[in-house]
Protein backbone atom coordinates (compact mmCIF):
# COMPACT_ATOMS: atom_id res chain seq x y z
CA UNK A 1 0.00 0.00 0.00
CA UNK A 2 1.12 3.48 -0.59
CA UNK A 3 1.76 5.55 1.87
CA UNK A 4 -0.84 8.30 2.29
CA UNK A 5 -4.43 7.84 4.21
CA UNK A 6 -6.46 9.55 0.81
CA UNK A 7 -8.11 6.15 -0.61
CA UNK A 8 -6.72 7.05 -4.32
CA UNK A 9 -8.31 5.06 -6.80
CA UNK A 10 -5.02 2.79 -7.06
CA UNK A 11 -4.01 1.70 -3.70
CA UNK A 12 -0.26 0.91 -5.16
CA UNK A 13 0.11 4.35 -6.49
CA UNK A 14 -0.02 7.36 -5.78
CA UNK A 15 -0.48 10.15 -8.49
CA UNK A 16 1.31 13.55 -8.57
CA UNK A 17 0.56 16.22 -6.31
CA UNK A 18 -1.57 18.72 -8.54
CA UNK A 19 -0.94 22.26 -7.00
CA UNK A 20 -2.54 24.88 -9.28
CA UNK A 21 -4.18 25.22 -12.71
CA UNK A 22 -4.12 27.80 -15.25
CA UNK A 23 -5.81 27.89 -18.78
CA UNK A 24 -4.63 24.68 -20.78
CA UNK A 25 -1.94 23.33 -17.83
CA UNK A 26 -2.12 22.15 -14.53
CA UNK A 27 1.38 22.10 -12.41
CA UNK A 28 2.14 19.56 -9.66
CA UNK A 29 4.41 19.98 -6.44
CA UNK A 30 7.68 19.83 -7.99
CA UNK A 31 6.72 22.39 -10.66
CA UNK A 32 6.53 20.29 -13.75
CA UNK A 33 3.50 20.87 -16.08
CA UNK A 34 1.32 19.29 -17.82
CA UNK A 35 -0.95 20.28 -20.73
CA UNK A 36 -4.97 18.99 -20.22
CA UNK A 37 -5.67 17.36 -23.46
CA UNK A 38 -8.38 15.28 -22.04
CA UNK A 39 -10.01 18.34 -19.74
CA UNK A 40 -9.79 15.54 -16.70
CA UNK A 41 -12.15 13.50 -18.12
CA UNK A 42 -14.13 16.14 -20.47
CA UNK A 43 -14.72 18.29 -17.22
CA UNK A 44 -12.70 21.84 -18.11
CA UNK A 45 -14.32 22.80 -20.56
CA UNK A 46 -12.76 26.64 -19.70
CA UNK A 47 -9.17 25.35 -18.81
CA UNK A 48 -8.49 26.14 -15.51
CA UNK A 49 -8.42 29.18 -13.16
CA UNK A 50 -11.00 31.13 -15.21
CA UNK A 51 -11.48 34.54 -13.86
CA UNK A 52 -15.11 34.99 -14.54
CA UNK A 53 -15.91 31.47 -12.98
CA UNK A 54 -13.73 32.36 -9.86
CA UNK A 55 -15.19 36.11 -9.71
CA UNK A 56 -19.00 34.59 -9.63
CA UNK A 57 -18.41 31.82 -7.16
CA UNK A 58 -16.32 34.21 -5.10
CA UNK A 59 -19.63 37.03 -5.03
CA UNK A 60 -22.00 34.16 -4.08
CA UNK A 61 -19.78 32.65 -1.55
CA UNK A 62 -19.36 36.36 -0.11
CA UNK A 63 -23.65 36.33 -0.45
CA UNK A 64 -24.43 33.07 0.74
CA UNK A 65 -22.70 29.45 0.38
CA UNK A 66 -25.59 27.11 1.42
CA UNK A 67 -29.31 26.56 1.86
CA UNK A 68 -31.25 23.64 1.96
CA UNK A 69 -33.43 23.48 -0.81
CA UNK A 70 -36.58 21.71 1.26
CA UNK A 71 -36.32 25.33 2.98
CA UNK A 72 -35.26 27.28 -0.01
CA UNK A 73 -34.33 28.07 -3.53
CA UNK A 74 -32.29 31.12 -4.65
CA UNK A 75 -31.69 33.29 -6.89
CA UNK A 76 -28.77 31.75 -9.22
CA UNK A 77 -30.36 28.67 -9.09
CA UNK A 78 -33.81 29.85 -10.86
CA UNK A 79 -31.12 31.42 -13.49
CA UNK A 80 -29.13 29.00 -13.80
CA UNK A 81 -32.52 26.86 -14.92
CA UNK A 82 -33.98 29.35 -16.50
CA UNK A 83 -31.39 29.34 -18.72
CA UNK A 84 -30.68 26.06 -19.38
CA UNK A 85 -33.99 25.34 -20.16
CA UNK A 86 -33.86 28.72 -22.97
CA UNK A 87 -31.41 26.80 -24.78
CA UNK A 88 -32.27 23.33 -23.88
CA UNK A 89 -34.15 20.38 -26.30
CA UNK A 90 -37.86 21.89 -27.39
CA UNK A 91 -40.80 21.12 -24.82
CA UNK A 92 -37.67 20.72 -21.52
CA UNK A 93 -39.32 22.79 -18.87
CA UNK A 94 -37.24 22.17 -15.64
CA UNK A 95 -34.01 21.47 -14.66
CA UNK A 96 -32.89 19.30 -12.10
CA UNK A 97 -29.74 19.95 -10.07
CA UNK A 98 -27.29 17.32 -8.86
CA UNK A 99 -23.90 17.56 -7.84
CA UNK A 100 -22.74 14.97 -10.53
CA UNK A 101 -23.18 12.60 -13.60
CA UNK A 102 -23.97 9.79 -11.66
CA UNK A 103 -26.10 11.53 -9.20
CA UNK A 104 -28.18 12.60 -12.76
CA UNK A 105 -28.46 9.37 -14.13
CA UNK A 106 -29.78 8.06 -10.65
CA UNK A 107 -32.00 10.89 -10.55
CA UNK A 108 -33.01 10.47 -14.10
CA UNK A 109 -33.85 6.76 -13.59
CA UNK A 110 -35.92 7.35 -10.46
CA UNK A 111 -38.20 10.13 -12.34
CA UNK A 112 -38.56 7.76 -15.29
CA UNK A 113 -40.38 5.24 -12.83
CA UNK A 114 -41.91 7.94 -10.60
CA UNK A 115 -43.61 9.42 -13.94
CA UNK A 116 -45.16 5.73 -15.11
CA UNK A 117 -46.13 5.09 -11.12
CA UNK A 118 -47.82 8.34 -11.27
CA UNK A 119 -49.65 7.90 -14.34
CA UNK A 120 -51.03 4.43 -13.67
CA UNK A 121 -48.69 2.31 -14.64
CA UNK A 122 -46.64 0.74 -12.49
CA UNK A 123 -46.13 -2.16 -14.15
CA UNK A 124 -43.47 -0.50 -15.95
CA UNK A 125 -40.11 -1.56 -14.19
CA UNK A 126 -37.16 -2.46 -16.45
CA UNK A 127 -34.68 -0.50 -18.27
CA UNK A 128 -33.00 -1.25 -21.37
CA UNK A 129 -29.34 0.43 -21.88
CA UNK A 130 -26.86 -0.72 -24.36
CA UNK A 131 -23.04 -2.98 -24.21
CA UNK A 132 -20.01 -0.58 -24.00
CA UNK A 133 -21.53 2.32 -22.14
CA UNK A 134 -20.55 4.33 -19.31
CA UNK A 135 -23.59 5.80 -16.83
CA UNK A 136 -21.49 6.12 -13.70
CA UNK A 137 -20.56 4.19 -10.91
CA UNK A 138 -23.70 4.41 -8.39
CA UNK A 139 -25.94 1.15 -8.33
CA UNK A 140 -28.40 2.02 -10.37
CA UNK A 141 -25.90 3.95 -13.08
CA UNK A 142 -24.01 0.67 -12.99
CA UNK A 143 -26.91 -1.02 -13.65
CA UNK A 144 -27.82 0.18 -16.97
CA UNK A 145 -23.99 0.75 -18.09
CA UNK A 146 -22.82 -1.94 -20.15
CA UNK A 147 -18.73 -1.65 -19.57
CA UNK A 148 -18.64 -5.70 -17.85
CA UNK A 149 -15.57 -4.83 -15.92
CA UNK A 150 -17.07 -2.18 -13.90
CA UNK A 151 -20.01 -4.46 -13.46
CA UNK A 152 -18.90 -7.49 -13.00
CA UNK A 153 -18.08 -7.73 -8.89
CA UNK A 154 -21.34 -5.75 -7.92
CA UNK A 155 -23.98 -8.37 -10.78
CA UNK A 156 -25.51 -9.69 -7.75
CA UNK A 157 -26.69 -6.41 -6.47
CA UNK A 158 -27.48 -4.07 -9.42
CA UNK A 159 -31.44 -3.23 -10.93
CA UNK A 160 -32.86 -5.08 -13.93
CA UNK A 161 -31.31 -3.96 -17.19
CA UNK A 162 -31.45 -5.08 -20.58
CA UNK A 163 -28.82 -4.59 -22.72
CA UNK A 164 -28.43 -3.89 -26.75
CA UNK A 165 -25.67 -3.44 -29.26
CA UNK A 166 -24.14 0.09 -29.18
CA UNK A 167 -23.83 2.36 -32.36
CA UNK A 168 -20.32 1.03 -33.47
CA UNK A 169 -19.72 0.82 -36.70
CA UNK A 170 -15.84 0.50 -36.98
CA UNK A 171 -16.46 -3.04 -35.48
CA UNK A 172 -20.30 -3.92 -35.94
CA UNK A 173 -21.47 -2.43 -38.92
CA UNK A 174 -21.26 -5.42 -41.37
CA UNK A 175 -20.20 -5.60 -44.87
CA UNK A 176 -22.38 -4.40 -47.16
CA UNK A 177 -24.64 -2.72 -44.68
CA UNK A 178 -24.39 1.36 -45.29
CA UNK A 179 -24.74 3.31 -42.33
CA UNK A 180 -28.52 4.07 -42.52
CA UNK A 181 -29.14 0.04 -42.67
CA UNK A 182 -26.95 -0.29 -39.66
CA UNK A 183 -29.05 2.31 -37.54
CA UNK A 184 -32.00 0.56 -38.40
CA UNK A 185 -31.13 -2.81 -38.40
CA UNK A 186 -30.22 -1.75 -34.52
CA UNK A 187 -33.23 0.57 -33.86
CA UNK A 188 -35.41 -3.00 -34.95
CA UNK A 189 -32.73 -4.94 -32.10
CA UNK A 190 -34.29 -2.19 -29.40
CA UNK A 191 -37.80 -2.73 -30.70
CA UNK A 192 -37.59 -6.75 -30.51
CA UNK A 193 -35.49 -6.02 -26.91
CA UNK A 194 -39.07 -4.11 -25.90
CA UNK A 195 -41.17 -6.58 -27.32
CA UNK A 196 -39.57 -9.20 -25.40
CA UNK A 197 -39.63 -8.05 -22.60
CA UNK A 198 -43.09 -6.83 -22.68
CA UNK A 199 -44.19 -3.11 -24.26
CA UNK A 200 -46.13 -2.34 -21.54
CA UNK A 201 -42.72 -3.34 -18.71
CA UNK A 202 -40.63 -1.14 -19.89
CA UNK A 203 -39.85 2.51 -18.53
CA UNK A 204 -36.70 4.05 -20.67
CA UNK A 205 -34.49 3.21 -23.12
CA UNK A 206 -31.13 5.09 -21.79
CA UNK A 207 -27.98 5.96 -23.96
CA UNK A 208 -25.20 8.32 -24.24
CA UNK A 209 -25.89 10.31 -27.59
CA UNK A 210 -21.99 10.20 -28.29
CA UNK A 211 -20.65 7.28 -26.44
CA UNK A 212 -17.93 8.39 -23.97
CA UNK A 213 -15.86 6.93 -20.97
CA UNK A 214 -16.41 2.49 -21.93
CA UNK A 215 -15.34 3.01 -25.92
CA UNK A 216 -13.34 6.26 -26.72
CA UNK A 217 -16.22 8.13 -28.41
CA UNK A 218 -18.80 6.53 -30.16
CA UNK A 219 -20.33 8.46 -33.15
CA UNK A 220 -24.06 7.75 -33.87
CA UNK A 221 -24.83 6.72 -37.43
CA UNK A 222 -27.18 8.79 -39.49
CA UNK A 223 -30.66 7.98 -38.57
CA UNK A 224 -30.22 5.82 -35.77
CA UNK A 225 -31.29 7.94 -32.84
CA UNK A 226 -34.12 9.53 -35.23
CA UNK A 227 -35.44 5.86 -35.57
CA UNK A 228 -34.76 4.91 -31.77
CA UNK A 229 -37.01 7.85 -31.07
CA UNK A 230 -39.95 6.33 -33.31
CA UNK A 231 -39.49 3.02 -31.52
CA UNK A 232 -39.70 4.44 -27.76
CA UNK A 233 -42.43 6.60 -28.83
CA UNK A 234 -44.50 3.64 -30.42
CA UNK A 235 -44.36 2.19 -27.32
CA UNK A 236 -44.75 4.49 -24.84
CA UNK A 237 -41.21 3.88 -23.33
CA UNK A 238 -39.54 7.19 -22.32
CA UNK A 239 -35.53 7.89 -24.09
CA UNK A 240 -33.07 9.25 -21.69
CA UNK A 241 -29.99 10.61 -23.53
CA UNK A 242 -26.53 10.73 -20.97
CA UNK A 243 -24.84 13.85 -22.62
CA UNK A 244 -22.76 13.69 -18.88
CA UNK A 245 -19.57 13.54 -21.07
CA UNK A 246 -20.57 14.87 -24.53
CA UNK A 247 -23.10 17.45 -24.01
CA UNK A 248 -22.56 21.20 -23.00
CA UNK A 249 -20.73 22.28 -26.32
CA UNK A 250 -18.57 19.44 -26.23
CA UNK A 251 -18.99 17.90 -29.68
CA UNK A 252 -19.97 21.12 -31.26
CA UNK A 253 -23.36 21.68 -30.52
CA UNK A 254 -24.92 22.86 -26.93
CA UNK A 255 -26.15 19.77 -26.77
CA UNK A 256 -24.84 16.57 -29.06
CA UNK A 257 -28.75 15.32 -29.46
CA UNK A 258 -29.58 18.44 -31.61
CA UNK A 259 -27.35 16.91 -34.62
CA UNK A 260 -28.80 14.23 -34.50
CA UNK A 261 -32.65 15.44 -34.55
CA UNK A 262 -34.02 13.91 -31.47
CA UNK A 263 -35.87 15.53 -28.39
CA UNK A 264 -35.47 12.96 -25.20
CA UNK A 265 -37.54 13.33 -22.43
CA UNK A 266 -34.87 13.32 -20.05
CA UNK A 267 -31.42 15.15 -20.64
CA UNK A 268 -28.77 14.31 -18.23
CA UNK A 269 -25.66 16.94 -18.43
CA UNK A 270 -22.94 17.58 -16.07
CA UNK A 271 -19.27 17.39 -16.26
CA UNK A 272 -19.55 20.68 -18.52
CA UNK A 273 -21.92 21.82 -17.17
CA UNK A 274 -19.81 23.74 -14.69
CA UNK A 275 -16.31 23.12 -15.82
CA UNK A 276 -15.24 21.52 -13.27
CA UNK A 277 -15.16 24.77 -10.89
CA UNK A 278 -18.18 23.11 -8.61
CA UNK A 279 -19.06 19.65 -9.15
CA UNK A 280 -23.16 19.97 -10.44
CA UNK A 281 -24.95 18.04 -12.99
CA UNK A 282 -28.66 18.52 -13.76
CA UNK A 283 -31.77 16.46 -15.29
CA UNK A 284 -33.82 18.44 -17.87
CA UNK A 285 -37.19 16.84 -17.90
CA UNK A 286 -39.98 17.26 -20.84
CA UNK A 287 -42.80 19.61 -19.66
CA UNK A 288 -45.40 16.79 -19.77
CA UNK A 289 -42.86 14.15 -17.06
CA UNK A 290 -43.14 17.28 -14.49
CA UNK A 291 -46.98 17.69 -15.20
CA UNK A 292 -47.73 14.53 -14.69
CA UNK A 293 -46.06 14.37 -10.75
CA UNK A 294 -47.38 18.40 -10.20
CA UNK A 295 -50.90 16.56 -10.80
CA UNK A 296 -50.14 13.41 -9.15
CA UNK A 297 -48.33 13.58 -5.90
CA UNK A 298 -46.57 17.21 -6.31
CA UNK A 299 -43.40 15.34 -5.51
CA UNK A 300 -40.43 13.75 -6.77
CA UNK A 301 -39.35 11.37 -4.29
CA UNK A 302 -35.94 11.50 -4.18
CA UNK A 303 -33.10 14.19 -2.60
CA UNK A 304 -29.79 14.88 -1.69
CA UNK A 305 -28.49 17.61 0.53
CA UNK A 306 -26.39 19.72 -1.74
CA UNK A 307 -29.55 19.85 -4.76
CA UNK A 308 -29.02 23.14 -6.29
CA UNK A 309 -25.85 24.75 -4.09
CA UNK A 310 -25.84 27.67 -4.84
CA UNK A 311 -21.81 28.02 -5.05
CA UNK A 312 -22.19 24.94 -8.00
CA UNK A 313 -25.13 26.95 -9.58
CA UNK A 314 -23.29 30.02 -9.64
CA UNK A 315 -19.99 28.09 -11.16
CA UNK A 316 -22.92 26.73 -13.73
CA UNK A 317 -23.73 30.01 -14.64
CA UNK A 318 -20.36 31.61 -14.74
CA UNK A 319 -19.23 28.88 -17.24
CA UNK A 320 -22.58 29.28 -19.49
CA UNK A 321 -22.12 32.90 -20.29
CA UNK A 322 -18.49 32.47 -21.19
CA UNK A 323 -19.79 30.01 -23.40
CA UNK A 324 -22.52 31.91 -24.98
CA UNK A 325 -20.51 35.52 -24.86
CA UNK A 326 -17.36 34.14 -26.03
CA UNK A 327 -19.06 32.25 -28.73
CA UNK A 328 -17.12 29.29 -27.80
CA UNK A 329 -19.74 26.44 -29.36
CA UNK A 330 -18.89 27.43 -32.80
CA UNK A 331 -14.87 27.63 -31.72
CA UNK A 332 -14.68 23.91 -30.76
CA UNK A 333 -16.39 23.09 -34.30
CA UNK A 334 -13.21 25.38 -35.77
CA UNK A 335 -10.71 23.66 -33.51
CA UNK A 336 -12.13 20.19 -33.62
CA UNK A 337 -11.91 20.41 -37.31
CA UNK A 338 -8.23 21.23 -36.63
CA UNK A 339 -7.57 18.59 -34.11
CA UNK A 340 -9.08 15.66 -36.79
CA UNK A 341 -6.73 16.70 -39.86
CA UNK A 342 -3.56 16.77 -37.29
CA UNK A 343 -4.92 13.37 -35.82
CA UNK A 344 -5.09 12.43 -38.96
CA UNK A 345 -2.01 13.16 -40.25
CA UNK A 346 0.06 12.36 -37.05
CA UNK A 347 -1.95 8.68 -36.31
CA UNK A 348 -4.14 7.59 -39.22
CA UNK A 349 -1.00 5.72 -40.88
CA UNK A 350 0.59 4.53 -37.78
CA UNK A 351 -0.04 0.30 -38.14
CA UNK A 352 -1.65 0.43 -34.14
CA UNK A 353 -4.56 2.40 -34.85
CA UNK A 354 -7.63 0.73 -35.84
CA UNK A 355 -9.92 3.62 -35.83
CA UNK A 356 -10.05 7.56 -34.94
CA UNK A 357 -13.52 8.84 -34.27
CA UNK A 358 -15.06 12.12 -32.95
CA UNK A 359 -16.59 15.16 -33.26
CA UNK A 360 -16.06 18.40 -32.34
CA UNK A 361 -13.39 19.03 -29.06
CA UNK A 362 -14.73 14.86 -28.44
CA UNK A 363 -11.99 11.96 -29.97
CA UNK A 364 -10.85 8.50 -29.42
CA UNK A 365 -8.10 6.48 -31.07
CA UNK A 366 -9.07 2.78 -31.19
CA UNK A 367 -5.78 0.50 -31.15
CA UNK A 368 -5.33 -2.42 -31.97
CA UNK A 369 -2.44 -5.42 -32.63
CA UNK A 370 -3.30 -6.02 -36.33
CA UNK A 371 -5.32 -3.51 -38.18
CA UNK A 372 -6.37 -5.56 -40.97
CA UNK A 373 -8.06 -7.84 -38.61
CA UNK A 374 -8.56 -5.05 -36.16
CA UNK A 375 -7.32 -7.51 -33.32
CA UNK A 376 -7.48 -5.93 -30.15
CA UNK A 377 -4.15 -5.65 -27.84
CA UNK A 378 -4.00 -8.58 -25.04
CA UNK A 379 -6.07 -6.57 -22.05
CA UNK A 380 -3.38 -8.68 -19.92
CA UNK A 381 -0.92 -5.86 -21.41
CA UNK A 382 -2.56 -3.48 -20.00
CA UNK A 383 -1.67 -1.22 -22.71
CA UNK A 384 -3.72 1.91 -21.40
CA UNK A 385 -2.14 2.16 -18.36
CA UNK A 386 0.61 2.16 -19.77
CA UNK A 387 -0.18 5.06 -22.72
CA UNK A 388 -0.94 6.94 -19.26
CA UNK A 389 2.16 6.66 -17.65
CA UNK A 390 3.74 7.76 -20.80
CA UNK A 391 2.10 10.31 -21.42
CA UNK A 392 2.19 12.13 -17.83
CA UNK A 393 5.61 11.33 -17.82
CA UNK A 394 5.97 13.90 -20.57
CA UNK A 395 3.80 16.10 -19.36
CA UNK A 396 0.33 15.31 -21.15
CA UNK A 397 -3.06 14.49 -19.83
CA UNK A 398 -5.02 12.22 -21.97
CA UNK A 399 -7.70 10.00 -20.91
CA UNK A 400 -7.25 5.91 -22.50
CA UNK A 401 -8.93 3.23 -21.28
CA UNK A 402 -8.68 -1.01 -21.71
CA UNK A 403 -10.72 -3.09 -24.14
CA UNK A 404 -12.70 -5.68 -23.42
CA UNK A 405 -11.47 -9.35 -22.67
CA UNK A 406 -13.59 -10.58 -25.39
CA UNK A 407 -11.59 -8.56 -27.84
CA UNK A 408 -15.13 -6.68 -28.98
CA UNK A 409 -13.27 -3.52 -28.54
CA UNK A 410 -9.10 -2.10 -28.30
CA UNK A 411 -8.04 0.02 -25.75
CA UNK A 412 -8.37 3.59 -27.02
CA UNK A 413 -7.68 6.93 -25.54
CA UNK A 414 -9.86 9.83 -25.01
CA UNK A 415 -8.98 13.39 -26.00
CA UNK A 416 -11.50 15.98 -24.62
CA UNK A 417 -9.34 19.57 -24.72
CA UNK A 418 -10.62 22.56 -23.52
CA UNK A 419 -12.77 24.65 -25.95
CA UNK A 420 -10.05 27.66 -24.79
CA UNK A 421 -7.00 25.76 -26.00
CA UNK A 422 -5.29 27.56 -28.98
CA UNK A 423 -3.65 26.26 -31.90
CA UNK A 424 -0.37 26.22 -30.83
CA UNK A 425 -1.36 24.19 -27.40
N1 LIG B 1 -22.48 9.34 -17.69
C1 LIG B 1 -21.47 9.48 -18.54
C2 LIG B 1 -21.75 9.42 -20.01
C3 LIG B 1 -20.16 9.68 -18.10
O1 LIG B 1 -19.17 9.79 -18.97
C4 LIG B 1 -19.94 9.76 -16.70
C5 LIG B 1 -18.57 9.96 -16.18
O2 LIG B 1 -17.59 9.79 -16.86
C6 LIG B 1 -21.02 9.61 -15.83
C7 LIG B 1 -22.28 9.41 -16.35
C8 LIG B 1 -20.82 9.66 -14.34
O3 LIG B 1 -20.52 10.96 -13.97
P1 LIG B 1 -19.80 11.26 -12.57
O4 LIG B 1 -18.44 10.67 -12.66
O5 LIG B 1 -19.82 12.76 -12.49
O6 LIG B 1 -20.63 10.65 -11.50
Amino acid sequence: MSNTHVFHRHLHHTPPVAVSGKGVWIQDSSGKEYLDASGGAAVSCLGHAHPEVLAAMHAQIDRLAYAHTSFFTTEVAEELAAHLIEHGPAGMSHAYFVSGGSEGVEAALKMARQYFVETGQSQRSHFIARRQSYHGNTLGALSVGGNQWRREPFAPILIPATHVSPCYPYREQQAGETPEQYGQRLAQELDDAIQRLGTDKVIAFIAETVGGATAGVLTPVPGYFKAVREVCDRHGVLLILDEVMCGMGRTGSLHACEQEGVTPDLLVVAKGLGGGYQPIGAVLAQKRIVEAMSQGSGFFQHGHTYLGHPVACAAALAVQHVLQRENLVARVRQSGARLEALLGETLGGHPNVGDIRGRGLFWGVELVRDRASKTPFDPALKLHARIKKEAMARGLMVYPMGGTVDGRLGDHVLLAPPFIATEAE
